[in-house]
């Protein structure tokens, strides 16, 4: 009796009584696993057109409650009406699937509470780190991906989804300088993802046995001091091992690599010959924006080549959070067809120009995620030679996938199965930005930081700590009211003497940043509004006497603004100040 005919009729009949409604007594003829199966089929997405569909429905209602919990105007800056964190850890965890099938609309509800006293990026009092609000078209694209499941991994499964991902090589190759049908993009697991990826290509290119024998060789990975920390997870996961980083000094002033000590490591590594797998040249560190001149950086390996029966060593540029400058690097600062002011039209010539060296990289990271506008997880890690990158990564084929179009990733992928919402994701805002687009959103914010700046500067008892930063965050100080801030930060970062009052100031700062985060997760306001959302820095650089950094404590603390959405204005920053100060008046009280 269980075979598949049984089944299909129970099942049809189960549907039939659902529809029609039968009598109790006719519905109890179909047995209770094809009623469940009725109903599911029900509220699953129908596969043809006509039926009425619920998915349209339900993103539709669900998109609409989600939207509930902005605030109104002016509100606070996260969503919904509770900001308190309402799970105990790991008590939180003593809980088991429910034995019964759930309501769907009371599933999709409780989804809705989750996110409850959430941060709302696009607030314009959310400046706290590189974490945009989705731009429209990625939010919609990265959704689309999900109701008929492309799976990037190959063609067969993607068939032209898999144009998202071509298309995006082709697209920033261009912008690099590379030649576009030469290149390849692999969407993957964030700017860690891409790291990865980096070394990884240099340790197949110079270890040749590692990829069967396993990685036996203490290859060296070589970036700078301000590289993010991400450098440890590649090495650890990759096996190399975290000892077998090796940091290049950077620049007190301008946090670029410095090029001299590089030179002086190859030259001992090649002595002693021990090859170096992958140099990481970071395009726009987390904090100083600070560019490595990975234009030099090539020309200082070419000329200290890896030991003889080593393959050449890979240049990756870590370009993660800085990439979008690039949309600069062609811009006609003469005519200045988008009308920036004077104030920031050098800035963003610097920025353009240092982009300009990324087509000496083999390959780069860029996060769409962060100063690209788009939901997580859209981070692309592209090469310039697809035809090597993707014959030395290349594995056998397997037995139950097929090649059935040209393009097939994951003979060569970290990943098996990839989601495409991080291709369409990035591909839409490509797309939907445009150059201008990206220029007039990025230009727009770099000239309410430079308004920040400025007017830090008319406060006496605030400096501004990274005034030759390009780039969107500005770190700041503010002191006891009765001290001319300038000169006082200018004796802290100079002068041994005044170490205690560094270390000193250094708490207030930590103090008034935890105070704001205070007053932002317990919604308090001020004259009737409500307070930022900022971070800040316990060390984002050492005072000019411990350039080597052993004092622990000679560092400079900084509050920090990095604002990243469309909605801030010049007002939002008088009130951000207004509330720092404030903030600094009630921890000092105490
Ligand atoms: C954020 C960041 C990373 C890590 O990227 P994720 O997308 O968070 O994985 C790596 N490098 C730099 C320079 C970064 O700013």
């Amino acid at each position: 009796m269980h075979d598949r005919t049984h089944a299909a009729a129970a099942i049809a009949h189960a549907a039939s009584t659902e529809s029609d409604g039968e009598t109790q007594s006719s519905a109890a003829r179909s047995p209770k696993w094809a009623k469940y199966h009725a109903k599911m089929a029900g509220e699953f997405p129908s596969p043809f057109r006509g039926d009425d569909d619920p998915l349209a429905r339900q993103i539709n209602t669900f998109v609409e409650k989600l939207d509930m919990l902005r605030p109104e105007k002016g509100g606070p800056a996260f969503l919904g009406k509770n900001p308190a964190l309402t799970y105990a850890y790991p008590d939180v965890k003593n809980i088991t699937v429910p034995q019964a099938m759930g309501d769907l609309d009371q599933v999709l509800d409780d989804v809705v509470k989750l996110f409850e006293g959430a941060p709302n990026w696009g607030n314009p009092l959310t400046m706290c780190n590189v974490i945009p609000q989705s731009n429209t078209a990625a939010v919609v694209a990265s959704m689309l991906s999900q109701v008929f499941s492309a799976n990037i991994l190959e063609g067969e499964y993607a068939w032209n989804v898999h144009r998202a991902e071509l298309e995006t090589a082709g697209m920033v190759a261009n912008m690099f300088g590379w030649t576009p049908v030469n290149s390849g993009a692999i969407y993957t697991y964030g700017g860690g993802g891409c790291w990865t990826y980096g070394l990884k290509y240099g340790l197949t290119r110079v270890l040749k046995d590692s990829r069967n024998k396993g990685v036996r060789t203490d290859a060296k990975v070589i970036c700078s001091q301000q590289a993010h920390y991400v450098q440890q997870n590649a090495t650890d996961w990759l096996g190399l091992g975290m000892d077998n980083i090796v940091h290049v000094r950077t620049d007190v002033a301008t946090n670029q690599m410095d090029l001299g000590h590089l030179e002086e490591l190859l030259t001992d590594f090649a002595a002693r010959g021990i090859p170096v797998a992958t140099v990481v040249c970071t395009m726009g560190t987390t904090d100083a924006s600070a560019f490595d001149p990975i234009a030099l950086v090539r020309e200082v390996m070419d000329r200290h080549p890896n030991p003889a029966g080593f393959g050449k060593a890979v240049l990756y540029a870590d370009a993660v959070v800085g990439w979008s400058w690039v949309y600069f690097k062609d811009y006609d600062f003469d005519a200045n067809p988008l009308e920036f002011s004077d104030r920031i039209l050098p800035v963003l010539r610097r920025n353009g120009e240092a982009m300009r060296a990324l087509e000496h990289a083999d390959c780069v990271g860029i996060d769409f995620h962060k100063v690209g506008w788009a939901p997580y997880v859209s981070s692309c890690f592209l090469y310039r030679d697809a035809t090597e990158f993707e014959s030395i990564h290349r594995r056998g084929a397997d037995a139950y996938l097929q090649a059935r179009t040209p393009y097939n990733p994951m003979y060569y992928t970290l990943e098996v199965s990839r989601t495409a919402s991080g291709s369409l994701a990035g591909w839409a805002t490509l797309k939907y930005f445009g150059k201008e687009g990206m220029q007039a959103i990025l230009g727009g914010i770099l000239e309410t930081k430079y308004y920040l700046y400025d007017l830090i500067r008319s406060h006496p008892d605030m400096v501004c700590v990274n005034p030759d930063d390009t780039g969107l965050i500005t770190l700041f100080r503010v002191y006891p009211k009765d001290i001319d801030a300038q000169v006082q930060f200018g004796r802290e970062l100079s002068d041994p003497a005044l170490r205690s009052d560094l270390i000193k100031h250094n708490h207030l700062t930590e103090a008034v940043g935890n105070k704001l985060f205070e007053w932002f997760r317990s919604g308090k306001q001020i004259d009737g509004k409500y307070t930022p959302y900022m971070s800040f820095s316990t060390g984002f650089r050492a005072t000019t006497y411990n350039r080597d950094g052993t004092d622990d404590e000679a560092v400079v603390y900084a509050l920090k603004s990095f604002p990243m959405n469309v909605f801030i204005t010049p007002e939002t920053m008088q009130w951000a100040l207004h509330c720092v100060a404030a903030a600094r008046d009630e921890v000092l009280e105490r």
